[in-house]
């Protein structure tokens, strides 16, 4: 019965993706001959043809990677392939310990080898193509590198510490272990502006006064105190431009790609942070944390309560030990299996981040110039070949943000009513 719900919902995913990126293609090549009326005048028929392209393009990569990913999850599952990495991990080491241990590095390597050609096709391939890479391979493997490092020097004493629990804490080890999880996650995300993050990028205080000022005035008409304004070299791996908040309490800083700085005017920067102020005013990411936190507690729980049940291996083509541990084998298969059930809701998030969106947008324009958003998202819209067409029910599904047409549309309603705003709205030439 397990069996047949795993591979049913599996392949209704897969079909679901395929159907989702198949009207995605035709809707964005239906209108790659006319740009759409609010962005008439500001986007080149030039540039919205190349957008299309650009989508069309990933969408189809990705149809291929979703058929793919199916294909590997069922090797590793009915046809045996976890069982092989197994018995294989078993004749590598002694102990049922280092076993388990074993098992998850091979697991976590394969899945890594395997999505390796994909990552690279992406990136000198696809991003490429569209002149948006500008990752050396050098810097590619170094990333690697740093990558592999981080992720054992972090990731292996998290999964011990979990599989020790569930090994020796009772039948209420999920809660212990839920409690690690979250401890873990939280010094992470505290660790990340200060110590992940520059392990990868340089990080300069922003040095444009002006741009300082302006910056600082918003902050207090906001009634917020910036602890950091910082400039990162994205450009060293991708033109794509953007801006983020970071950190919590006294470590939270703001970060903008220098890719971002170069394109956009200091009204339209200053735009830009005002919605970015907008998230943490309505404690956006807070609400976030505490939702993934409920939901990993929720899957803790459910874990506690499979891996206690043979059909849940044996369901998925795995045979429980009779004398060892199977803690490990439980814990690959959860996070193997969860996202053939969990991908239904997808949509769910989806809107629930769009709600965040269309808040924080809401938010700029009550102290920015909503204009100014306009047009720096016009040129976000236009530098990073984001379709200005898609498909309604694709993005109803996957988008966190609102498609362009719809938040331009949102913008400038809210605009016109804002006493910041005025004028026309300026085209990228003449702001
Ligand atoms: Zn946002």
């Amino acid at each position: 019965m397990f069996t047949l719900l795993f591979v049913f919902l599996l392949l209704l995913g897969v079909a679901l993706r395929l159907w989702l990126s198949t009207r995605q293609t035709r809707h964005v090549v239906r209108h790659r001959g006319d740009v759409p009326a609010e962005f008439a005048g500001r986007i080149g028929l030039h540039s919205h043809a190349r957008a299309a392209d650009y989508t069309v393009a990933r969408v189809r990569f990705d149809m291929f990677a979703v058929v793919f990913d199916a294909v590997v999850l069922l090797a590793l599952t009915l046809l045996g392939g976890l069982q092989a990495l197994d018995v294989l991990a078993s004749r590598l080491v002694d102990g049922d310990f280092a076993r388990q241990l074993v098992l998850i590095a091979l697991v976590s390597g394969v899945l890594g080898l395997l999505g390796l050609p994909f990552t690279l096709w992406r990136q000198f391939r696809l991003e490429a193509r569209f002149g948006f890479n500008r990752m050396t391979w050098r810097l590619f493997v170094a990333d690697a590198i740093k990558g592999l490092v981080l992720s054992v020097a972090l990731g292996l004493p998290l999964v011990a510490a979990i599989l020790w629990l569930m090994g020796t804490a009772g039948p209420l080890w999920w809660l212990w272990a839920w409690g690690v999880w979250m401890v873990f996650n939280v010094t992470l995300l505290l660790l990340f502006p200060t110590v992940i993050a520059p392990m990868f990028n340089s990080f300069t205080p922003l040095a444009d006064d002006t741009l300082v000022d302006r910056i600082d005035r918003l902050a207090t008409r906001c009634g917020f105190s910036l602890n950091g304004l910082f400039v990162m070299d994205g450009s060293k791996r991708s033109a794509h431009g953007n801006a983020y908040f970071t950190g919590f309490g006294k470590g939270k800083r703001i970060v903008f790609f220098d890719t971002l700085l170069a394109r956009l005017l200091p009204e339209e920067i200053e735009a830009v942070l005002a919605h970015e102020l907008g998230h943490f005013t309505h404690r956006h990411i807070l609400k976030r944390l505490v939702f993934s936190f409920a939901l990993t507690l929720a899957g803790f729980a459910l874990l506690g309560w499979l891996s206690s049940k043979v059909w849940f291996y044996t369901g998925l083509g795995v045979e429980p030990s009779l004398t060892g541990s199977n803690s490990a084998l439980a814990l690959i298969l959860f996070f193997l299996v969860a996202p053939v059930f969990s991908f239904p809701f997808t949509p769910l998030g989806s809107w629930y981040s769009r709600k965040h969106e269309f808040e924080a947008d809401r938010y700029a324009t009550e102290h920015a110039n909503a204009n100014d958003l306009v047009s720096a998202l016009v040129k976000l819209y236009d530098d990073n070949a984001a379709t200005l067409t898609p498909d309604p029910v694709h993005s109803a599904f996957y988008d966190s943000h609102p498609p362009a047409s719809v938040r331009i549309r949102r913008l400038i309603d809210h605009g016109a009513a804002s006493p910041l705003a005025h004028g026309a709205i300026p085209t990228p030439e003449s702001a």
